[in-house]
C-alpha cells in the first residue's frame, strides 16, 4: 500500500486473458518448453507472471454517516468472476485477509468474466446461509446482454427450479444495471433479470452517496459487435476488456488518477478485441492519470523484464514533459493491492 491514509483498496484477483498464464501449450512444447514467462509462472508459486482471468475485488471502508449495507465496517465488491475465479480466491483471499463477497458486477458476458458464477456457492452456502456472517444471497449486476447470456449458460443459477440433484446452487440475485447510471451494488433491494430499476441509483454526474461504494458503468467497445463496461469508482477507472474507447466514454474517464487498462500484448501489436501496449500508452498519455496499471496480459509479457522497461519509459516520458504531472506505468499482477480514494 503506497498511501497509508487510504480507506479503500482494490485487489487484483486476475490479470490475464482467457487462457491464463502459464499456458499448458507452452509447458508441453516439444522438444522442451522455451517460454520464459510460462516456465517462471509454473515454477514459482507467487510469481507475478502467474496470471488468471481479469478480475478485481474492491474493498470500501464505510465513512461516518454512510449507511453500512454489509453490517461490517467495510464492503467487498467483485468485478467479474471468470473461469479461474476459484483458484484466484483460493490463493488470494486467505493471503490478504478477505472472506466476504457482498456483490458482484459483470463487465460483459464472455466466459472469462462469468463462468466462475457457480463457484459463489461456497460464499452463499458456507458463509452466508450456514454461518450467518455474510449475505445469504449475493447480488450480481450486469447489463441486459450479459444477464441474457448468463440466463442461457446457467439457467439453474437464474431460476433455481432448474437445479437438479441436491438442488444446492449458489444463491444469487441477478439485477440489471443501466450503462452510465451510477450504481451502489450492495444497496438495492429486490430486482430480478430485466426487472425495473431498483432504488439506490442516480442518473448522471457524481455519485449521489452517502451509501458506500458507487460505480459508474461506462460502455466501451471490445471487438466487433461486442460491448463491454468500464467502471469508474472514486479516482479509479477500471477498463479490463477494450479495443476502442468512444468519445463519450473518454469524457467520462477523464480526470481519473488511477487507470487500469487492457494491454493484451507488449509493443506495437494490434488485436481486434483488445488494446495492446502502444495503444494503451497513447490513451494514457491523453488521459494523464498519475498511475497506469496494465491488465489482461498474455504470456508475451514477462513481468520483471517489461515492468523494468515501463518504469524506464515512465521516467523518460517525465523528463521529456517536465511541465506535466508524472505518470507511472506498470504491470499489475495477481494479488496486487492498490489504495484509492472515493
Ligand atoms: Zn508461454
Ligand atoms: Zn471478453
Amino acid at each position: 500500500m503506497d498511501d497509508a491514509s487510504a480507506n479503500d483498496r482494490f485487489i487484483f484477483l486476475g490479470t490475464a486473458t482467457s487462457e491464463g498464464v502459464p499456458r499448458v501449450s507452452c509447458l508441453t512444447q516439444p522438444p522442451a518448453p522455451r517460454c520464459e514467462t510460462c516456465l517462471d509462472a509454473d515454477a514459482t508459486a507467487q510469481s507475478p507472471n502467474r496470471r488468471r482471468n481479469t478480475s478485481i475485488l474492491i474493498q470500501h471502508r464505510y465513512r461516518p454517516g454512510e449507511v453500512q449495507q454489509s453490517g461490517r465496517p467495510y464492503e467487498n465488491v467483485v468485478v467479474d468472476v471468470g473461469k479461474s475465479f476459484y483458484t484466484s480466491a483460493l490463493d488470494i483471499f486467505p493471503r490478504v485477509g478477505l472472506r466476504y463477497i457482498d456483490a458482484v458486477v459483470l463487465t460483459h458476458e464472455h466466459a472469462d468474466a462469468t463462468n466462475g458464477l457457480d463457484d459463489l456457492r461456497d460464499w452463499t452456502m458456507n458463509i452466508g446461509m450456514a454461518m450467518g456472517d455474510g449475505p445469504s444471497s449475493i447480488p450480481v449486476w450486469g447489463d441486459a446482454r450479459t444477464l441474457e447470456r448468463v440466463r442461457t449458460a446457467f439457467p439453474y443459477l437464474v431460476e433455481p427450479k432448474y437445479a437438479t440433484g441436491s438442488g444446492l446452487v449458489p444463491k444469487l440475485t441477478f439485477r440489471q444495471l443501466q450503462p452510465w447510471q451510477w450504481l451502489c451494488p450492495t444497496s438495492a433491494t429486490g430486482g430480478v433479470l430485466n426487472g425495473s430499476a431498483p432504488s439506490g441509483r442516480a442518473t448522471d454526474g457524481s455519485p449521489p452517496g452517502p451509501c458506500g461504494l458507487w460505480l459508474r458503468p461506462i460502455p466501451v467497445e471490445h471487438g466487433n459487435d461486442q460491448p463491454c463496461l468500464a467502471f469508474r469508482f472514486g479516482n479509479v477507472v477500471y477498463m479490463s476488456d477494450v479495443s476502442r474507447v468512444p468519445p463519450a466514454a473518454m469524457k467520462a474517464i477523464r480526470g481519473c488518477e488511477i487507470l487500469v487498462i487492457d494491454a493484451l500484448k507488449p509493443g506495437n501489436r494490434r488485436h481486434v478485441s483488445h488494446l495492446c501496449e502502444e495503444e494503451a500508452l497513447e490513451l494514457a498519455i491523453e488521459l494523464r492519470p498519475r498511475r497506469v496499471l496494465f491488465t489482461g496480459m498474455t504470456h508475451q509479457w514477462h513481468h520483471q523484464r517489461d515492468n523494468a522497461r515501463l518504469c524506464e519509459w515512465s521516467e523518460k516520458h517525465h523528463c521529456l514533459h517536465p511541465d506535466l504531472p508524472a505518470m507511472q506505468v506498470e504491470l499489475a499482477f495477481d494479488g496486487l493491492q492498490v489504495p484509492f480514494s472515493l
